[in-house]
């Protein structure tokens, strides 16, 4: 079936004899009694048996999982208490010290700070990539440990689109198992497993529950082996779902292809019309043609996402002003729900840097990020342009 057919039809299993409910229950236990020793101890043996205890399943998490793994064509998916516990998870399951993980410059900042721990404290080598050219894989690969390669279908703030055919088929071509973090596209603009991915990973916090109301993460595996080779180690980890979590993330589901519509649609307008304002000096959104990743946008994604970032002529005081001024949109970190969110990193997550060191890492003094929701379009330029004047 098609995409929007199977978030409507989340994975549900029948509750009592003959019937089923609508929605998926919410079991809120964090164990489940046995009528004797043998069933609970056989019931221990992995993740796809019968419940035994909340860290290694629940009927609420596993019906998010099922439907996770559908929406994004996995054999399997592990839901994680939230995107870092997902992304933490996955690494810490399959690295050893003396491992080499070949990893895209522009990721998200909460991966690097994982990444450069694990190189700091675990003796795992990092190599940096562009993410456009398989051949920085295949030249990071000579080394025999090689195992890891991590990329972000669109990375933020730059809107980035790395050539996920090409860097997917390499890793596979060189034995090395490749994770992508999907978050800000969600399954409806791409499916990366589709592709070649080993791994996807999703912050569901973002779009997959869509209302800010809700932390989660999750895997999804194209190959079961390999979710059932890093299942045990998730179970040590205890960052798991919490089945109230995941009754709200399953919440979201059903109209995540609607409001994927309404994030693309409007977030191309707001794109069009900031890049036609005389106090904006570029608009980076991968759905314009003057974006460096267009061309690969258009072969891998069904729409340009709901994040833009734009830099302001006025620089490092403009963006300060500009986010304290919107009324529609409002100040917060997040991303991906229904509410418009901006942020101006010069003067929030990455004030400690100067302006040249704001220039290395690829942000402007200047830039505002927006997470574009699902208001009304003519509402939120509106609010942008009284923000801008
Ligand atoms: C937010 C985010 C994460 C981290 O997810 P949490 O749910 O906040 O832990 C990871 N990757 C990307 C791309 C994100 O946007």
């Amino acid at each position: 079936m098609e995409l929007n057919t199977r978030a409507v039809h989340v994975i549900n299993e029948p509750f009592t004899e003959g019937s089923w409910p609508l929605s998926v229950p919410l079991v809120q236990s964090s164990a489940f009694a046995f009528e004797s020793a043998d069933e609970l101890a056989g019931a221990m043996a992995g993740p796809d048996g019968r419940y035994v205890y909340g860290r290694r399943g629940n009927p609420t998490v596993r019906a998010l999982e099922r439907t996770l793994a559908g929406l994004e064509g996995g054999a399997g998916a592990i839901a994680f208490a939230s995107g870092m516990g997902a992304i933490s998870g996955v690494l810490l399951a399959l690295l050893r010290p003396g491992d080499r993980v070949v990893a895209q410059r522009c990721l998200y900042g909460g991966t690097h700070a994982v990444l450069a721990d694990l190189a700091e404290r675990y003796g795992v080598e990092v190599v940096r990539i562009s993410g456009d050219d398989p051949a920085e894989l295949a030249a990071a690969a000579v080394h025999p440990a090689t195992r890891v390669l991590v990329l972000e279908t669109i990375a933020n703030p730059t809107g980035q689109v790395p050539d996920l055919p090409g860097l997917l088929a390499a890793a596979r071509a060189l034995g090395v198992t490749s994770l992508v973090d999907n978050s800000l596209a969600s399954p409806v603009l791409c499916r990366p497993l589709e592709l070649g991915a080993d791994i996807v990973v999703h912050s569901t916090t973002k779009y997959l529950s869509g209302h800010s109301d809700v932390l989660g993460g999750a895997a999804v595996f194209a190959d079961d082996e390999l979710r059932l080779r890093v299942w045990p180690r998730t179970v040590e980890l205890g960052a798991c779902a919490d089945p109230f979590a995941a009754w709200l993330t399953l919440r979201g589901i059903p109209t995540l292809p609607l409001r994927m519509r309404e994030h693309c649609a409007n977030a191309a307008a707001l794109a069009e019309l900031l890049a036609g304002h005389p106090a904006v000096t570029a608009v980076h959104h991968p759905w314009r043609p003057d974006h460096p990743s267009y061309a690969m946008a258009r072969k891998v994604l069904a729409g340009g996402g709901g994040l833009l970032s734009f830099e302001l002529a006025g620089g490092r005081e403009a963006g300060r002003a500009f986010i304290e001024r919107v009324r529609v949109a409002r100040l917060a970190l997040s991303l991906g729900g229904v509410e418009t969110l901006v942020t101006h990193p010069a003067s929030t997550s990455h004030r400690e840097l100067d302006e040249g060191e704001l220039a290395a890492a690829g942000i402007g003094a200047g830039l505002v990020r927006m997470s574009v929701g699902i208001e009304d379009a003519g509402d939120l330029w509106a609010d942008v342009e009284q923000a801008l004047a």
